[in-house]
């Protein structure tokens, strides 16, 4: 049998599934709102370098919007606006619904902490008339890209007399930055010839912060310490006891000729976490018991106190649970999350590594993540038909641009997020987040249009 034209499109249209561009459903005052939310997020992050900073931005927005700090064991009812801080490195937010608890809780998860260089605890040297602080890098970074480019440092130090000192160098326009120097080409024949990953070596990530010595005779490491001593009344034993970042010293701004882009340190994964704070923070009177965590420590493994391997966010449910009646295994059975976590962009200039039909795209909306992991899905909790379905008709309905998303090509390597360790409490979860371009880089870039879609996803999650 023959097909008309006309049939093969209706046909096309009906059956076949097409990806969409979110610029083919923004109209001129939905841009307006997503420019406005964008300026929101710059802000966010050129004030949260790092997972401190971030709780501390968190909770100052949290308490612009009327939520108050909650301790363990804490009287609640329907309609409280809640934040709990974890240490100063984890916030964990949430908002008691009118329904039983017992139906559940909507989580969204994100994480705060991105990659970085961190000092070591003896950090002070010199060497050849100059000063240098010895680090060891947290999270996967590409170690080439953080030579030759200007870095701020950013921290806390704890003093032998127990007080706390917070230090961040290299944001003000008239501070001084840092840098890790890089060989110069003439010289670098051996260099060119190693594989990438080998080019710098981790030990070679040395801050150069100082060269001027404290008299004729030398003595630059005690003239930095000087320096450090008056500005903060600091001694070297004191770095012990510090955790002080180096991060890229560059602001966030807007990237290409028609501003469709952000440029920016630490979209990974504070361009998540953005949108999943917005989107509880304007939420009043719930239906639904709502959280939202910014977790600590997922790129280096979720571990410690203020990652998301922490019980931290089942004790509170718990304690939750107990205040208001509720049997907390069912509230945790009856739970849904949205594991807020970016995905790679499919990138053209490196196109071999992507399987494009699988693979997110920037404009193409908010990214869900059915699976993560390496190597034949390992180490993933790949999100159910059935929740995937339930978020699918969810987004559907509300209009929602979303696509899917997988890593890259199966073999080509892999990663996973913060989905496991909520999965495995016994939670329904699967990834969403923004697709970011050079994820991991000093400086990452993402699109507005998907960004604004994920705010208006984890919104109505919410609801
Ligand atoms: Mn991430
Ligand atoms: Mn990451």
């Amino acid at each position: 049998m023959e097909y008309t034209k006309e049939q093969i499109t209706e046909l096309k249209d009906s059956i076949l599934f097409k990806k969409r561009n979110v610029y083919e459903v923004l109209d001129e005052a939905e841009i307006e709102k997503m420019e406005a939310f964008c300026k929101g997020y710059v802000k966010y992050l050129d004030a949260s370098k790092t997972e401190r900073e971030a709780v501390n931005e968190g909770i100052a927005l949290a308490i612009a919007k009327g939520f108050r700090e909650y301790h363990f064991g804490d009287a609640v009812k329907a309609g409280d606006k809640l934040y709990f801080n974890n240490r100063g490195k984890e916030l964990l937010l949430f908002i008691i619904g009118s329904e039983n608890l017992e139906n559940g809780i909507r989580i969204s998860a994100a994480h705060i902490d991105s990659p970085r260089i961190d000092l070591k605890q003896h950090p002070l040297y010199e060497d050849a008339g100059m000063a240098f602080f010895k680090t060891h890098y947290y999270g996967g970074i590409k170690k080439y890209q953080w030579t030759a480019t200007p870095l701020a440092i950013h921290g806390t130090v704890m003093k032998s007399d127990g007080t706390v000192v917070d230090i961040v160098v290299g944001e003000d326009d008239s501070d001084p930055v840092f840098y890790i120097d890089d060989l110069l080409p003439h010289l670098g024949r051996g260099q060119s010839s190693r594989p990438l990953g080998e080019a710098i070596q981790g030990e070679q990530l040395n801050i150069l912060i100082g060269s001027r010595p404290l008299n004729t005779d030398g003595e630059i490491k005690l003239a930095i310490m000087k320096l450090l001593n008056e500005k903060y009344g600091i001694v070297e034993g004191d770095f012990m006891s510090a955790e002080l970042s180096v991060v890229p010293a560059f602001k966030a701004r807007d990237i290409g000729f028609d501003r469709s882009l952000i440029g920016g340190y630490g979209h990974d994964d504070r361009v998540c976490a953005y949108p999943a704070l917005a989107a509880i923070l304007e939420k009043e009177a719930p239906v639904h018991t709502l959280m939202a965590i910014l977790a600590d420590k997922e790129e280096v493994g979720s571990g410690g106190n203020t990652g998301m391997k922490c019980s931290v966010f089942i004790d509170l449910i718990a304690s939750l649970s107990k205040t208001l009646g509720a049997n907390e295994y069912l509230v945790r059975f009856n739970s849904k999350c949205l594991s807020a976590d970016v995905n790679a962009a499919y990138d053209p200039n490196f196109g071999d590594v992507y399987e494009a039909r699988n693979s997110s795209f920037i404009n193409k909306g908010v990214v869900m993540t059915k699976y993560t992991g390496s190597g034949g899905k390992s180490g993933t909790s790949d999100a159910s038909a059935e929740f995937v379905g339930y978020v699918r008709n969810m987004f559907d309905k509300a209009g929602i641009v979303w696509q899917t998303g997988e890593l890259g090509k199966v073999d080509a390597g892999g990663g996973g997020t913060v989905a496991v360790y909520i999965a495995e409490k016994n939670i329904d979860v699967v990834d969403l987040g923004v697709p970011v371009l050079s994820m991991h880089a000093p400086y990452e870039v993402i699109a507005k249009a998907d960004i604004y879609m994920a705010y208006k996803a984890f919104s109505v999650f919410c609801d």
